[in-house]
């Protein structure tokens, strides 16, 4: 038997690019089926302003808002740089608060981490760590992600499962993780939490569209991909001490109008820049009064649904540095200058949309089991899964899920 500290262990699962929208789907699959009968669940988690990956997985494992955790995009701002050619926001240290990996790892428990944005170079914090990082033009992916991830196990992965890995694209990674998964959850440092993301969906709606015969078989992948998961957990004999939370960050909507290049047409105009967020953008100008003005006058030339004020802006606890932003009109999103989108499928959308709904399974140990809740804010599953591995995050945004527990089951609580 194995001596544990806490009588949990906790896998963190995101599946990208999924949401309220979503959910009558994803209740009928058999995986997350399991986690619904297990477990307390919801498609009303509110998710963060804005509606981008990283931003949110950022407010997902510091339970503070962006103005707090300081990640404002996937990537810095680099206005003159090709996007297929920009850094994006790879390391640990980009996050500005604490986050449940650093909580865990002070009460020396083991952390493994796949894919999840934000999460390079975490040294001793994450002890297992294959970080999102993409390869840039002409780099090299295996001496890129040698910088970022925890190089020996790394190493030793890539000798035993580099066969089973088909190529790079976001579907194989994604089942390249799930192997990854498997094995950490068959070994004998089976960890005290993992968190694993898979974008299979995300990569899949962006190029194809939602609700694409595409979208469907994406969709069915994460399901079978899962279960993978479930299987290890439940050929360990670990159910009773495995708590899955699973969680979407934001869904897509269809881009059927196509990409406005609005920062090109607000440097013509001399007005500033905008930092595209895809459905929305970021605005920065000088004068601010003035941009303002400008794209309230120009406002259905530039497809623009509604603009929101540093006010509004504060109010929603966006990025501290973003003082005008926009959102655009149904189908159409925003294009930075010298770039090229050709997505059919978006997000990035205000938090009105049903989108920005998110999905939330907390299955196993002391959640209520086969029980619907109100909802939440997504900044809350930091702390909820802080509670069940007795450990603190003192001082964060978020709240425990308090409804979610059922608090007659275990006497540890
Ligand atoms: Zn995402």
């Amino acid at each position: 038997m194995i001596k544990k500290r806490n009588p949990y262990n906790v896998i963190l699962l995101s599946v990208d690019a999924v949401a309220r929208p979503d959910a009558k789907d994803f209740l009928s699959l058999p995986a997350f089926a399991y986690f619904t009968e297990r477990g307390a669940f919801t498609d009303n988690v509110k998710t963060i302003y804005p509606t981008i990956t990283y931003p949110i997985h950022s407010s997902v494992i510091t339970g503070n808002y962006p103005d707090r955790h300081s990640i404002e995009h996937n990537e810095p701002w680099q206005p003159d740089v090709n996007d297929r050619m920009r850094k994006w926001y790879w390391s640990v240290k980009d996050i500005g608060t604490r986050t449940l990996w650093q909580a865990a790892s002070e009460k020396k428990l083991s952390v493994a981490s796949l894919l999840w944005p934000v999460s390079g170079k975490a040294g001793k914090l994450i002890r297992w760590d294959f970080p999102e990082v993409l390869p840039l033009p002409g780099e090299i992916p295996v001496i890129k992600m040698l910088k970022y991830a925890s190089r020996l196990w790394l190493a030793k992965t890539e000798m035993l499962y580099k066969k089973y890995r088909v190529g790079l694209k976001r579907e194989y990674m994604d089942d390249y993780m799930a192997l990854l998964c498997e094995k950490l959850i068959e070994s004998r440092n089976y960890p005290d939490l993992i968190t694993v993301h898979f974008a299979d969906t995300d990569d899949t709606r962006h190029n194809e569209g939602v609700g694409t015969e595409a979208d469907k078989a994406a969709i069915l992948r994460m399901d079978r991909r899962v279960q993978r998961l479930i299987d290890a957990v439940k050929k360990r004999g670990i159910e009773d001490r495995t708590i899955f939370v699973v969680m979407s960050d934001h869904g897509q909507q269809n881009v059927t109008n196509g990409y406005i290049p609005l920062d090109a047409m607000l440097c013509d105009a001399n007005i500033g820049r905008a930092q595209s967020v895809g459905l929305g953008a970021y605005i920065y100008a000088d004068d601010t009064a003035k941009a303002a003005a400008y794209l309230k006058e120009h406002k259905s030339e530039l497809h623009i649904k509604y603009i929101l004020t540093e006010e509004q802006l504060r109010e929603i606890r966006a990025p501290k540095e973003i003082r005008l932003a926009v959102q655009a009109e149904a189908g159409f999103g925003y294009v930075d200058r010298n770039c090229e989108c050709d997505h059919l499928g978006d997000h990035g959308f205000g938090l009105e949309a049903p989108e920005a709904r998110t999905l939330l399974w907390l299955a196993g140990g002391p959640f209520k089991k086969g029980f619907v809740f109100e909802g939440a804010d997504i900044v809350d599953i930091a702390p909820t899964i802080a509670k069940v591995m007795g450990i603190d995050m003192p001082g964060c945004d978020g709240k425990i899920i308090d409804a979610a527990f059922d608090h007659g089951v275990n006497s540890y609580f």
